[in-house]
């Protein structure tokens, strides 16, 4: 006899959810890029939020995943993936793999996505919700994001889901020229501002654009 399949990931109203908030939100906050508005029609980011708050998945608000963390607004986390101009040939690292709902995002429209989380039981937890999303090839680090991952640099694309009160110097190391940097800067507890900078060939950073946004601060690990 069969095995009981297991409950399904996704369902028609899921789908249908995801639809209507691409429509409404995603579209309107003016994201045009059509593998990134793909990509927000396939994530299944009720897989990446706790139970009890599964129905409001596919508002578009930020929502708490535990340890004082949230995961980001839809609009938000599509905005920036625009702003990283991934292809499928991209290599990418995410800063704060929180829920995993952006790595999963990021590995819809790149080729490779790496994530590093300080937090070990919210990257535990990324770890079980990205292959029961689908996603078995993002590659998961636990550590302090501002020291990136040098072993597998250079990236052509870093993004920063937390906020630190500067740009981590690593992490500018570890972009390729002409790469792309979009990272939330300023005070905890403030709003940053959300900067888009690409790296110039003497290793400057030429800053693009930036609007203000609120994040959680990126922490440091203990010396
Ligand atoms: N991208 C996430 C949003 C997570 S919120 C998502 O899609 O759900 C920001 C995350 O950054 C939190 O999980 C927090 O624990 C993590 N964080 C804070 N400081 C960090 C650091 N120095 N290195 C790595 N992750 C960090």
């Amino acid at each position: 006899m069969d095995p009981i399949p297991p409950a399904p990931v996704d369902t028609e109203e899921f789908r249908r959810a995801r639809q209507t908030l691409v429509e409404r939100d995603v579209v309107s906050a003016g994201v045009k890029d059509p593998a990134v508005l793909a990509a927000m029609l396939r994530v299944p980011r009720h897989v990446f939020v706790p139970e009890p708050l599964r129905r409001q998945a596919y508002d578009d608000h930020p929502l708490p995943i535990g340890h004082g963390q949230t995961i980001s607004q839809p609009s938000l986390v599509a905005l920036m993936t625009e702003m990283l101009g991934l292809t499928p040939r991209s290599r990418v690292l995410e800063i704060g793999t929180g829920s995993g709902y952006q790595a999963a995002v990021l590995a819809e429209v790149a080729g490779e996505v790496y994530s590093i989380e300080i937090v070990p039981p919210l990257a535990e937890a990324a770890a079980r919700a990205l292959p029961r999303a689908g996603y078995e090839r993002v590659h998961l680090r636990i550590g302090d994001g501002w020291l990136g991952w040098p072993e597998v640099a250079p990236f052509d694309a870093i993004m920063v889901t937390c906020a630190p009160e500067n740009v981590p110097a690593p992490l500018v190391a570890q972009l390729r020229e002409g790469g792309r940097l979009c990272i939330p800067v300023g005070p905890a507890g403030a709003t940053q501002e959300l900067l888009l900078l690409v790296k110039r060939a003497d290793g400057t950073l030429e800053r693009k654009t930036s609007h203000p946004v609120r994040f959680v601060p990126m922490r440091r690990a203990a010396p």
